[in-house]
């Protein structure tokens, strides 16, 4: 494409961030054309987001080197935008209001089907004890889930596809037993990290999404979404996850290794890369 892929690297301030950040950012910058990498802040969890953390986001991207076009996309100023999104998918009847409880949830897995997989990305996957309230029903404390079934219905297709290296493809069988009803809105929120970054994605025009791997069953969730709200998918990179020496995936939590924390102890941004195996530069 002319002028080259727009990329983004959308961290949440609900901690430093940390080498897995750090490499994420940089891979995502790495891939996009001049002047087309774009930063955005995903802070819709009110309760977890700070805001020394997303100053802390802008400082930390800076010392690596990093530059991003402006305006800074934050998901709190669009809550409208995911408002509408839901009340236009409830128009077209592939969501419905749950009041389940995690408790619930397992109780009513507690006889699972031979053969079924418990869990997908978002956890247990749902069993569907709510399907079918209808939208008017919804109450306080609600959250409010995809019938996943009646989306394949609507969009007319079995299949899911979408290019990261080569094609992936997803089969609606595939999808309602390994993924299941999950949920847009959650509880208190208006909104669910699926649902925001697939409007977001789309109203910041960016065409290659890079994120980790353990990301990568989440995506077919989002190409569903596309497909509903009629937006074109992007091409997606999944990279490779950054673990410590355990082999544990890096978490918020260990502070230790952010880049703060790096920072202090003197490290450079060229060092950084070198940890994390990228090229000096690029
Ligand atoms: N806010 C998400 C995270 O920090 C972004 C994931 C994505 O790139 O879609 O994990």
């Amino acid at each position: 494409m002319a002028g080259g892929a727009v990329t983004r690297f959308a961290p949440s301030p609900t901690g430093l961030l940390h080498l897995g950040h750090a490499f994420s950012a940089l891979v995502s910058a790495g891939k996009a054309g001049p002047g087309r990498f774009l930063l955005r802040i995903e802070d819709i969890d009110r309760e977890r987001c700070k805001p020394e953390f997303e100053t802390a986001i802008f400082e930390d991207l800076g010392w690596l080197g990093l530059s991003w076009r402006q305006p800074v996309m934050r998901q709190s100023d669009r809550m409208a935008v995911y408002r509408d999104a839901l009340s236009y998918l409830g128009d077209l009847g592939v969501t419905y209001p749950c009041s389940c409880t995690r408790g619930d949830i397992r109780a009513a897995l507690s006889a699972p089907q031979e053969g079924a997989p418990l869990h997908g990305p978002d956890g247990l996957i749902y069993p569907g004890c709510c399907r079918g309230r209808p939208m008017r029903d919804l109450r306080e404390g609600d959250v409010i889930r995809l019938d996943a079934g009646r989306a394949f219905d609507l969009i007319r297709d079995n299949m899911l596809s979408f290019r990261d290296g080569r094609v992936h493809v997803l089969s609606r069988e595939a999808f309602l037993t390994g993924i299941g009803d999950v949920i847009l809105a959650r509880r208190g929120m208006g909104t669910s990290y699926h649902l925001s970054v697939v409007l977001d994605d789309a109203a910041q025009g960016i065409t290659l999404v890079t994120r980790g791997m353990d990301l990568f069953e989440s995506s077919w969730i989002h190409v569903l979404l596309q497909r509903l709200l009629d937006l074109d998918t992007p091409e997606y990179h999944h990279h490779r996850l950054i673990r410590d020496q355990d082999g544990k995936r890096l978490a918020k939590r260990d502070d230790a290794r952010s880049l703060r924390a790096l920072r202090q102890d003197g490290a450079s941004p060229a060092e950084i890369r070198a940890m994390l195996g990228l090229p000096a530069t690029g």
